[in-house]
């Protein structure tokens, strides 16, 4: 039986979506794929609210994020993270040789601007990187507090990881000043896996001319200029079935409205957080409570897989833990198309399950 996935991504992906993918492959350089990956990104700088360029990538967010940190840190990155994917802003430098430094506010709270601006104030950094809404401890951060902070050091290149926020939460590229914005495909823009978008500014894009070693995928340097001697064509072959899919669904959003969707969005995590502070505690502190997934804390021992078979017998998906909140907690993704009538759906199992376990047998057969 299929499954409505409420994980934090990949989504449920809309049969008319999926359909698109179906259509006949073209070359990759014809002027009908320049004008297919053309119009994506005239579309993009909507969904980002951006004028920088855009860039799509054949990878997932994790790429993007590594070709970023790569193409545009000269001295030292400062990371500010509350969970595993800012973690890994970290982990991708000192894997790749570049000096960072990793800076977590208090557990369950949001990154202080105050913090990053006695971090930024050592002037150690050429870079900031920052998770918007983290997706393992479900906290959103305060993007245009974090923005006034960062504002005040202007040769700083910000680089904000957008997976699952951009097209759920509102995030304004330009007038907050990112300089490197990425999303992944599968998280609330309702696509399949498989892509990953940037939005770049000029700024950054002078830096990477200032960085020797780029790689050659992921160079942000290559892959803009590339675009614009090649009429918005890449190096390499691109997921063509996907674009189609991201051309005609990028059409739906633009048609639901971006600020009809960020509403929906905020119904979707009141209605999840109300459900389930009946039950259990939220991960995080409730000011920075994210709209596109729920961490629960799994005060009552509950054994998640458990309760993902019994929901998977009534057609649907949630998510466990993620990194080091793993076996602490559990999640519920409420992000892309999903509509409040299918969450209702979900926590009218949950509800019916929740009333009628005996938590004590369930926790024994965690131990059996
Ligand atoms: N950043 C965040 C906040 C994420 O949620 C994820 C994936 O879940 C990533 C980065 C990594 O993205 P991808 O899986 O597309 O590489």
């Amino acid at each position: 039986m299929s499954k409505k996935l409420f994980i934090p991504g990949p989504v449920s992906v809309r049969s008319d979506v999926l359909a698109q993918m179906t259509k006949p492959i073209i070359g990759h350089r014809t002027e009908e794929a320049s004008h297919l990956q053309r119009g994506i990104s005239k579309k993009m700088q909507k969904v980002f609210y951006t004028k920088n360029k855009i860039l799509l990538s054949t990878s997932s967010g994790t790429a993007m994020m590594e070709g970023a940190i790569k193409s545009f840190t000269q001295d030292r990155a400062a990371i500010f993270s509350n969970g595993f994917f800012g973690d890994l802003w970290h982990e991708l430098a000192l894997r790749n040789n570049i000096e960072a430094d990793l800076y977590r506010p208090k557990e369950g709270e949001a990154i202080d601007p105050n913090m990053v601006d006695k971090v930024l104030s050592t002037g150690r950094y050429d870079l900031v990187a920052i998770t918007h809404n983290e997706t393992s401890s479900g906290i959103t951060n305060p993007m245009e507090e974090l923005s006034k902070v960062i504002k005040n050091y202007p040769d700083l290149i910000w680089c904000v990881d957008g997976v699952s926020s951009v097209g759920g939460i509102k995030l304004e590229v330009d007038k907050l000043g990112i300089d490197v914005c990425i999303v992944s495909s599968q998280k609330c823009l309702g696509l399949p896996p498989g892509m990953a978008i940037a939005s770049v500014s000029k700024k950054a894009i002078e830096r990477a001319r200032s960085i020797e070693c780029r790689g050659y995928y992921l160079d942000f340097l290559e892959l803009y200029e590339t675009i614009d001697r090649e009429d918005y064509q890449y190096i390499s072959t691109p997921a063509i079935p996907l674009m189609y899919a991201m051309d005609y669904q990028l059409d739906k959003i633009l048609e639901e409205g971006l600020e009809n969707r960020f509403s929906r969005h905020k119904e979707l995590g009141r209605l999840t957080r109300n459900f389930i502070k009946k039950y259990f505690d939220l991960y995080p502190k409730e000011y920075c409570a994210s709209n596109t997934v729920t961490t629960i804390k799994n005060t009552r021992n509950i054994d998640v897989d458990f309760l993902n078979t019994k929901l998977g017998e009534m057609g649907f998906q949630i998510s466990n833990g993620y990194g080091y909140l793993k076996d602490k907690t559990f999640r519920i993704g409420h992000m892309a198309d999903c509509t409040i009538e299918e969450l209702q759906d979900l926590l009218d199992c949950l509800e019916e399950i929740f009333t009628s376990w005996d938590y004590g047998k369930v926790v024994q057969l965690r131990c059996s």
